[in-house]
Protein backbone atom coordinates (compact mmCIF):
# COMPACT_ATOMS: atom_id res chain seq x y z
CA UNK A 1 0.00 0.00 0.00
CA UNK A 2 1.26 3.55 -0.54
CA UNK A 3 2.98 5.39 2.51
CA UNK A 4 1.73 9.03 2.97
CA UNK A 5 4.70 11.48 2.93
CA UNK A 6 3.68 14.64 4.53
CA UNK A 7 5.77 17.68 3.90
CA UNK A 8 5.15 21.09 5.75
CA UNK A 9 7.03 23.93 4.12
CA UNK A 10 6.84 24.49 0.13
CA UNK A 11 10.04 26.38 0.63
CA UNK A 12 13.71 25.13 -0.70
CA UNK A 13 13.78 22.17 1.91
CA UNK A 14 10.47 21.55 1.58
CA UNK A 15 10.24 21.72 -2.51
CA UNK A 16 13.60 19.83 -2.58
CA UNK A 17 12.11 16.89 -0.82
CA UNK A 18 9.21 16.38 -2.24
CA UNK A 19 10.97 16.39 -5.70
CA UNK A 20 13.96 14.12 -4.58
CA UNK A 21 11.49 11.33 -2.82
CA UNK A 22 9.35 11.40 -5.98
CA UNK A 23 12.17 10.99 -8.18
CA UNK A 24 13.15 7.57 -6.45
CA UNK A 25 9.43 6.50 -5.23
CA UNK A 26 7.04 5.87 -7.53
CA UNK A 27 2.96 7.00 -6.90
CA UNK A 28 2.02 3.38 -5.90
CA UNK A 29 5.25 3.40 -3.08
CA UNK A 30 4.36 7.03 -1.80
CA UNK A 31 1.62 9.61 -1.93
CA UNK A 32 3.47 12.56 -1.52
CA UNK A 33 1.75 15.89 -0.06
CA UNK A 34 3.51 19.58 0.35
CA UNK A 35 1.60 21.83 2.63
CA UNK A 36 2.49 25.59 2.10
CA UNK A 37 0.55 28.59 3.42
CA UNK A 38 0.98 30.62 -0.22
CA UNK A 39 0.45 28.95 -3.57
CA UNK A 40 3.90 30.32 -4.49
CA UNK A 41 7.80 28.52 -4.11
CA UNK A 42 9.44 31.94 -2.87
CA UNK A 43 13.03 33.13 -3.46
CA UNK A 44 13.68 34.44 -0.30
CA UNK A 45 17.25 34.81 -1.17
CA UNK A 46 16.14 37.85 -3.55
CA UNK A 47 13.43 39.70 -1.34
CA UNK A 48 15.71 42.38 -0.60
CA UNK A 49 15.40 43.26 -4.34
CA UNK A 50 12.09 42.77 -4.55
CA UNK A 51 11.49 45.31 -1.73
CA UNK A 52 12.79 47.74 -3.73
CA UNK A 53 11.62 46.89 -7.07
CA UNK A 54 14.54 45.80 -8.94
CA UNK A 55 13.04 42.54 -9.43
CA UNK A 56 9.23 41.60 -10.35
CA UNK A 57 7.11 39.42 -7.99
CA UNK A 58 6.91 36.59 -10.70
CA UNK A 59 10.75 36.07 -10.49
CA UNK A 60 10.67 35.17 -6.92
CA UNK A 61 7.17 33.95 -6.76
CA UNK A 62 7.13 30.40 -8.73
CA UNK A 63 3.67 29.07 -8.84
CA UNK A 64 4.03 25.32 -6.82
CA UNK A 65 1.04 24.58 -8.76
CA UNK A 66 3.10 24.84 -11.63
CA UNK A 67 6.02 23.80 -10.43
CA UNK A 68 4.64 20.66 -9.24
CA UNK A 69 2.38 20.00 -12.39
CA UNK A 70 2.70 16.40 -13.40
CA UNK A 71 4.71 15.24 -10.62
CA UNK A 72 2.17 13.00 -9.01
CA UNK A 73 2.38 15.38 -5.64
CA UNK A 74 -0.65 16.35 -3.83
CA UNK A 75 -0.59 19.83 -2.96
CA UNK A 76 -2.47 21.73 -0.05
CA UNK A 77 -2.78 25.65 0.29
CA UNK A 78 -3.61 25.97 3.98
CA UNK A 79 -1.88 26.97 6.91
CA UNK A 80 -0.12 24.69 9.61
CA UNK A 81 -1.77 25.13 13.18
CA UNK A 82 -0.55 22.23 15.19
CA UNK A 83 1.41 19.21 15.05
CA UNK A 84 0.98 15.87 16.66
CA UNK A 85 3.83 13.76 15.90
CA UNK A 86 2.17 11.25 18.81
CA UNK A 87 -0.77 11.20 16.55
CA UNK A 88 0.67 11.21 13.68
CA UNK A 89 -1.39 13.94 12.65
CA UNK A 90 -1.28 17.39 11.19
CA UNK A 91 -3.91 20.29 11.90
CA UNK A 92 -4.44 23.56 9.08
CA UNK A 93 -6.22 26.55 9.70
CA UNK A 94 -9.24 25.32 7.79
CA UNK A 95 -9.92 23.05 10.51
CA UNK A 96 -8.74 19.65 8.27
CA UNK A 97 -6.87 17.22 9.78
CA UNK A 98 -4.11 15.07 7.86
CA UNK A 99 -2.54 12.06 8.74
CA UNK A 100 0.88 10.29 7.65
CA UNK A 101 3.79 7.53 7.68
CA UNK A 102 6.15 10.04 7.30
CA UNK A 103 6.81 13.85 8.03
CA UNK A 104 9.18 16.31 6.91
CA UNK A 105 9.04 19.51 8.99
CA UNK A 106 10.50 22.34 6.43
CA UNK A 107 8.53 25.60 7.84
CA UNK A 108 11.60 27.75 7.61
CA UNK A 109 12.28 30.07 10.88
CA UNK A 110 10.69 33.48 12.03
CA UNK A 111 12.05 36.64 12.84
CA UNK A 112 12.92 36.69 15.95
CA UNK A 113 11.84 40.20 17.57
CA UNK A 114 13.60 39.55 21.39
CA UNK A 115 10.77 41.43 23.15
CA UNK A 116 11.82 44.40 22.12
CA UNK A 117 9.42 46.87 22.94
CA UNK A 118 6.65 47.93 19.49
CA UNK A 119 9.10 46.11 17.43
CA UNK A 120 6.72 43.89 16.05
CA UNK A 121 3.88 46.25 15.76
CA UNK A 122 5.66 48.87 14.27
CA UNK A 123 8.48 47.56 12.01
CA UNK A 124 8.58 45.76 8.70
CA UNK A 125 9.93 42.58 8.38
CA UNK A 126 11.14 40.44 5.15
CA UNK A 127 10.22 37.11 5.38
CA UNK A 128 7.93 37.12 2.74
CA UNK A 129 6.97 38.32 -0.97
CA UNK A 130 4.00 39.88 1.15
CA UNK A 131 6.64 41.46 3.27
CA UNK A 132 8.92 42.46 0.75
CA UNK A 133 5.92 44.40 -1.49
CA UNK A 134 4.49 46.55 2.09
CA UNK A 135 8.20 47.48 2.32
CA UNK A 136 8.37 48.70 -1.38
CA UNK A 137 5.01 50.20 -0.96
CA UNK A 138 5.46 51.88 2.31
CA UNK A 139 8.81 53.34 1.12
CA UNK A 140 7.45 55.17 -1.97
CA UNK A 141 3.75 57.19 0.57
CA UNK A 142 6.23 58.02 2.38
CA UNK A 143 8.81 59.58 -0.14
CA UNK A 144 6.11 60.99 -1.54
CA UNK A 145 4.35 62.29 1.91
CA UNK A 146 7.75 63.72 2.40
CA UNK A 147 7.58 65.88 -0.56
CA UNK A 148 4.64 67.54 0.72
CA UNK A 149 5.45 67.71 4.27
CA UNK A 150 8.40 67.53 4.65
CA UNK A 151 8.38 65.81 7.79
CA UNK A 152 11.74 64.30 9.05
CA UNK A 153 10.45 60.85 9.65
CA UNK A 154 9.57 60.43 6.34
CA UNK A 155 12.41 60.67 4.89
CA UNK A 156 14.42 58.70 7.74
CA UNK A 157 14.55 55.28 6.66
CA UNK A 158 16.50 52.34 8.79
CA UNK A 159 17.14 49.20 8.41
CA UNK A 160 17.79 46.98 12.04
CA UNK A 161 20.66 44.69 12.01
CA UNK A 162 23.70 44.63 9.78
CA UNK A 163 23.94 41.15 9.27
CA UNK A 164 23.14 39.52 5.66
CA UNK A 165 19.73 40.62 5.40
CA UNK A 166 20.35 43.97 6.60
CA UNK A 167 23.15 44.51 4.29
CA UNK A 168 21.89 43.36 1.28
CA UNK A 169 19.08 45.44 2.10
CA UNK A 170 19.96 48.46 2.67
CA UNK A 171 22.51 48.38 -0.62
CA UNK A 172 19.30 47.70 -2.50
CA UNK A 173 17.63 51.17 -0.39
CA UNK A 174 21.11 53.24 -1.48
CA UNK A 175 20.70 52.23 -5.09
CA UNK A 176 17.29 53.08 -5.33
CA UNK A 177 16.27 56.02 -3.23
CA UNK A 178 18.03 58.24 -5.68
CA UNK A 179 15.87 57.56 -8.13
CA UNK A 180 12.23 57.16 -6.43
CA UNK A 181 13.34 60.77 -4.61
CA UNK A 182 14.03 62.11 -8.40
CA UNK A 183 10.39 61.01 -9.26
CA UNK A 184 8.91 62.49 -6.30
CA UNK A 185 10.66 65.65 -6.60
CA UNK A 186 12.49 65.01 -3.83
CA UNK A 187 16.50 66.29 -2.89
CA UNK A 188 18.46 62.86 -2.19
CA UNK A 189 20.32 65.18 0.30
CA UNK A 190 17.51 65.30 2.46
CA UNK A 191 17.15 61.70 2.96
CA UNK A 192 18.86 59.59 5.97
CA UNK A 193 19.78 56.26 5.29
CA UNK A 194 20.46 54.01 8.34
CA UNK A 195 21.81 50.60 9.16
CA UNK A 196 22.03 50.41 13.27
CA UNK A 197 24.31 47.29 14.77
CA UNK A 198 24.19 46.37 18.17
CA UNK A 199 27.42 44.67 17.17
CA UNK A 200 30.61 46.08 17.33
CA UNK A 201 30.68 45.75 13.30
CA UNK A 202 28.44 44.65 10.54
CA UNK A 203 28.38 41.26 8.94
CA UNK A 204 30.03 39.68 12.37
CA UNK A 205 32.51 36.71 11.38
CA UNK A 206 32.82 37.45 7.62
CA UNK A 207 36.35 38.61 6.42
CA UNK A 208 37.29 41.94 7.95
CA UNK A 209 38.86 43.17 4.56
CA UNK A 210 35.39 42.33 2.58
CA UNK A 211 33.40 43.91 5.24
CA UNK A 212 35.61 47.45 5.08
CA UNK A 213 34.86 47.14 1.40
CA UNK A 214 31.22 46.81 2.22
CA UNK A 215 31.11 49.83 4.89
CA UNK A 216 32.92 51.70 2.53
CA UNK A 217 31.15 51.26 -0.66
CA UNK A 218 27.93 51.84 1.24
CA UNK A 219 28.77 54.90 2.74
CA UNK A 220 30.12 56.15 -0.27
CA UNK A 221 26.20 55.48 -1.57
CA UNK A 222 24.88 57.43 1.34
CA UNK A 223 24.05 54.73 4.10
CA UNK A 224 25.20 55.52 8.04
CA UNK A 225 26.47 53.07 10.14
CA UNK A 226 25.49 53.11 14.03
CA UNK A 227 27.39 50.13 15.40
CA UNK A 228 27.52 49.18 19.16
CA UNK A 229 24.35 50.40 19.48
CA UNK A 230 21.08 48.46 20.19
CA UNK A 231 17.85 49.16 18.99
CA UNK A 232 15.76 49.27 22.34
CA UNK A 233 12.42 50.05 21.29
CA UNK A 234 10.58 51.28 18.02
CA UNK A 235 7.20 53.63 18.82
CA UNK A 236 5.42 54.53 15.66
CA UNK A 237 7.81 57.54 14.56
CA UNK A 238 10.67 56.64 16.29
CA UNK A 239 13.37 54.26 17.14
CA UNK A 240 15.19 54.18 20.51
CA UNK A 241 19.14 53.36 20.75
CA UNK A 242 20.78 51.91 24.16
CA UNK A 243 22.96 54.70 24.17
CA UNK A 244 19.97 56.91 24.88
CA UNK A 245 19.80 58.23 21.42
CA UNK A 246 16.95 58.39 19.00
CA UNK A 247 15.72 58.96 15.42
CA UNK A 248 12.70 59.83 14.08
CA UNK A 249 11.49 57.71 11.23
CA UNK A 250 8.12 55.91 10.11
CA UNK A 251 10.34 53.25 8.69
CA UNK A 252 12.55 50.72 10.23
CA UNK A 253 12.85 47.44 8.83
CA UNK A 254 13.84 44.85 11.33
CA UNK A 255 16.68 42.20 10.19
CA UNK A 256 17.80 41.39 13.77
CA UNK A 257 17.84 37.79 13.92
CA UNK A 258 15.93 34.53 13.25
CA UNK A 259 15.01 32.14 15.47
CA UNK A 260 12.75 28.61 14.67
CA UNK A 261 9.12 28.31 13.77
CA UNK A 262 7.08 28.32 16.27
CA UNK A 263 5.05 25.06 15.69
CA UNK A 264 8.02 22.72 15.56
CA UNK A 265 8.97 24.22 19.23
CA UNK A 266 5.18 23.34 20.34
CA UNK A 267 5.11 20.07 18.15
CA UNK A 268 6.76 18.19 21.46
CA UNK A 269 9.57 16.84 18.89
CA UNK A 270 13.21 17.51 20.53
CA UNK A 271 14.49 21.40 20.01
CA UNK A 272 17.57 22.79 20.68
CA UNK A 273 16.36 26.75 21.08
CA UNK A 274 13.24 26.73 19.40
CA UNK A 275 14.68 24.35 16.56
CA UNK A 276 14.48 20.58 16.32
CA UNK A 277 17.41 18.23 16.85
CA UNK A 278 18.40 15.96 14.16
CA UNK A 279 20.86 13.01 13.90
CA UNK A 280 23.11 12.56 10.80
CA UNK A 281 20.31 11.30 8.59
CA UNK A 282 18.20 14.18 9.58
CA UNK A 283 15.60 12.55 11.43
CA UNK A 284 14.50 13.83 14.64
CA UNK A 285 16.30 12.62 17.29
CA UNK A 286 13.03 12.24 19.64
CA UNK A 287 10.48 10.97 16.45
CA UNK A 288 12.47 8.85 13.72
CA UNK A 289 9.43 9.26 11.27
CA UNK A 290 9.72 13.04 11.24
CA UNK A 291 12.59 14.31 9.12
CA UNK A 292 13.60 18.20 9.11
CA UNK A 293 14.87 20.19 6.83
CA UNK A 294 16.36 23.76 6.78
CA UNK A 295 16.09 26.70 9.26
CA UNK A 296 13.55 24.42 11.42
CA UNK A 297 16.38 21.72 12.28
CA UNK A 298 20.08 22.92 13.93
CA UNK A 299 22.45 20.38 12.72
CA UNK A 300 26.11 20.41 14.13
CA UNK A 301 29.03 19.42 12.19
CA UNK A 302 30.89 16.37 13.60
CA UNK A 303 32.49 17.06 16.48
CA UNK A 304 31.62 20.75 16.12
CA UNK A 305 29.65 22.80 19.09
CA UNK A 306 28.29 25.40 16.48
CA UNK A 307 25.88 24.56 14.17
CA UNK A 308 25.45 25.40 10.40
CA UNK A 309 23.76 28.60 9.65
CA UNK A 310 20.10 28.80 8.38
CA UNK A 311 21.26 29.24 4.87
CA UNK A 312 19.28 28.69 1.44
CA UNK A 313 21.94 26.24 0.41
CA UNK A 314 21.92 23.83 3.35
CA UNK A 315 17.75 23.76 2.96
CA UNK A 316 18.05 22.46 0.01
CA UNK A 317 20.75 20.35 0.56
CA UNK A 318 19.01 18.82 3.61
CA UNK A 319 15.81 18.21 1.52
CA UNK A 320 17.76 16.22 -1.16
CA UNK A 321 19.16 14.34 1.62
CA UNK A 322 15.67 13.55 3.01
CA UNK A 323 14.28 12.87 0.19
CA UNK A 324 16.64 10.19 -0.33
CA UNK A 325 16.04 8.67 3.25
CA UNK A 326 12.84 8.61 3.12
CA UNK A 327 13.41 6.33 -0.17
CA UNK A 328 16.03 4.17 1.32
CA UNK A 329 13.89 3.44 4.41
CA UNK A 330 10.64 2.53 2.72
CA UNK A 331 13.27 0.02 0.89
CA UNK A 332 15.01 -0.81 4.38
CA UNK A 333 18.56 0.17 2.60
CA UNK A 334 21.21 2.17 4.22
CA UNK A 335 20.49 5.99 4.70
CA UNK A 336 22.73 8.49 3.72
CA UNK A 337 24.13 10.88 6.11
CA UNK A 338 24.04 14.90 5.69
CA UNK A 339 27.50 16.16 4.20
CA UNK A 340 26.01 19.77 3.01
CA UNK A 341 29.06 20.76 0.35
CA UNK A 342 29.35 24.77 0.69
CA UNK A 343 29.95 26.88 -2.26
CA UNK A 344 30.19 29.96 0.04
CA UNK A 345 28.60 33.13 1.01
CA UNK A 346 27.73 35.89 -1.41
CA UNK A 347 26.07 39.07 -0.33
CA UNK A 348 25.23 41.79 -2.68
CA UNK A 349 25.43 45.76 -1.80
CA UNK A 350 23.12 47.20 -4.50
CA UNK A 351 22.65 46.41 -8.27
CA UNK A 352 26.63 46.57 -9.28
CA UNK A 353 28.72 46.42 -6.21
CA UNK A 354 29.20 42.79 -3.89
CA UNK A 355 31.33 40.70 -1.57
CA UNK A 356 31.59 36.98 -1.58
CA UNK A 357 33.67 34.23 -0.14
CA UNK A 358 33.86 31.06 -1.81
CA UNK A 359 34.76 27.40 -1.30
CA UNK A 360 36.85 26.09 1.11
CA UNK A 361 39.59 28.25 0.12
CA UNK A 362 37.54 30.92 1.47
CA UNK A 363 38.53 32.35 -1.83
CA UNK A 364 38.00 36.41 -1.55
CA UNK A 365 36.01 38.23 -4.76
CA UNK A 366 34.26 41.93 -4.44
CA UNK A 367 32.49 44.14 -6.91
CA UNK A 368 31.09 43.19 -10.52
CA UNK A 369 33.05 39.25 -9.87
CA UNK A 370 30.69 39.13 -6.39
CA UNK A 371 27.73 40.50 -7.73
CA UNK A 372 27.58 38.25 -10.89
CA UNK A 373 28.24 35.18 -8.86
CA UNK A 374 25.76 36.24 -7.04
CA UNK A 375 23.14 36.29 -9.95
CA UNK A 376 24.84 33.16 -11.09
CA UNK A 377 24.08 31.28 -8.05
CA UNK A 378 20.53 32.67 -8.24
CA UNK A 379 20.29 31.14 -11.63
CA UNK A 380 22.02 27.95 -10.78
CA UNK A 381 19.03 27.33 -8.21
CA UNK A 382 16.35 27.78 -10.74
CA UNK A 383 18.23 25.43 -13.33
CA UNK A 384 18.77 22.69 -10.72
CA UNK A 385 15.65 22.94 -9.53
CA UNK A 386 13.81 23.00 -12.81
CA UNK A 387 16.65 19.33 -14.05
CA UNK A 388 15.34 17.89 -10.60
CA UNK A 389 11.62 18.53 -12.76
CA UNK A 390 12.31 16.63 -15.70
CA UNK A 391 14.28 14.33 -13.74
CA UNK A 392 10.97 12.96 -11.59
CA UNK A 393 8.70 10.32 -13.31
P1 LIG B 1 21.62 37.54 11.54
O1 LIG B 1 21.25 36.97 12.83
O2 LIG B 1 22.73 36.94 10.77
O3 LIG B 1 21.97 39.11 11.70
C1 LIG B 1 21.20 39.94 12.55
C2 LIG B 1 22.03 41.12 12.98
O4 LIG B 1 21.22 41.97 13.76
C3 LIG B 1 23.22 40.70 13.86
O5 LIG B 1 24.40 41.30 13.37
C4 LIG B 1 22.84 41.22 15.23
O6 LIG B 1 23.94 41.65 16.00
C5 LIG B 1 21.95 42.41 14.88
N1 LIG B 1 21.02 42.75 15.97
C6 LIG B 1 20.36 41.90 16.80
N2 LIG B 1 19.64 42.60 17.72
C7 LIG B 1 19.83 43.91 17.43
C8 LIG B 1 19.33 45.11 18.01
N3 LIG B 1 18.50 45.12 19.05
N4 LIG B 1 19.72 46.29 17.47
C9 LIG B 1 20.55 46.32 16.39
N5 LIG B 1 21.06 45.21 15.83
C10 LIG B 1 20.70 44.02 16.32
O7 LIG B 1 20.26 37.56 10.68
P2 LIG B 1 20.10 37.67 9.08
O8 LIG B 1 20.97 38.72 8.51
O9 LIG B 1 18.64 37.78 8.84
O10 LIG B 1 20.61 36.26 8.56
C11 LIG B 1 19.95 35.05 8.98
C12 LIG B 1 20.64 33.86 8.35
O11 LIG B 1 20.44 33.88 6.95
C13 LIG B 1 22.15 33.87 8.56
O12 LIG B 1 22.60 32.58 8.76
C14 LIG B 1 22.68 34.42 7.28
O13 LIG B 1 23.99 33.94 7.00
C15 LIG B 1 21.66 33.91 6.27
N6 LIG B 1 21.58 34.85 5.11
C16 LIG B 1 22.44 34.63 4.08
C17 LIG B 1 22.41 35.51 3.00
C18 LIG B 1 23.41 35.30 1.88
O14 LIG B 1 24.07 34.26 1.87
N7 LIG B 1 23.56 36.24 0.98
C19 LIG B 1 21.53 36.60 2.97
C20 LIG B 1 20.65 36.77 4.04
C21 LIG B 1 20.69 35.88 5.12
Amino acid sequence: MSKQVLILGGGYGGLLTALTARKHLSAEEATITVVNRFPTHQIITELHRLAVGNLKENNVALSLDKLLKGKDVNLVIDTVEAIKPEDKRVTLASGETLSYDVLVMALGSETAFFGIPGLQEHSFTLKSVNDANKVRRHVEERIEAYSKTKNKADATIVVGGGGLTGIELVGEFADMLPTLCRNKGVDFKEISLYCVEAGPSILAGFNPELVERAKTSLEKRGVTFLTGVAITEMKEKSVSLKDGSSIETSTLVWTGGVQGNALVGASGIECNRGRATVNAFLQSTSHPDVFVAGDSAVVFPTGQERPYPPTAQLAWQMGETIGYNIFASFKGAPMEEFNPVFSGTLASLGRKDGIATLGASQTRLKGMPASLMKEASHIRYLTHINGLFSLVH
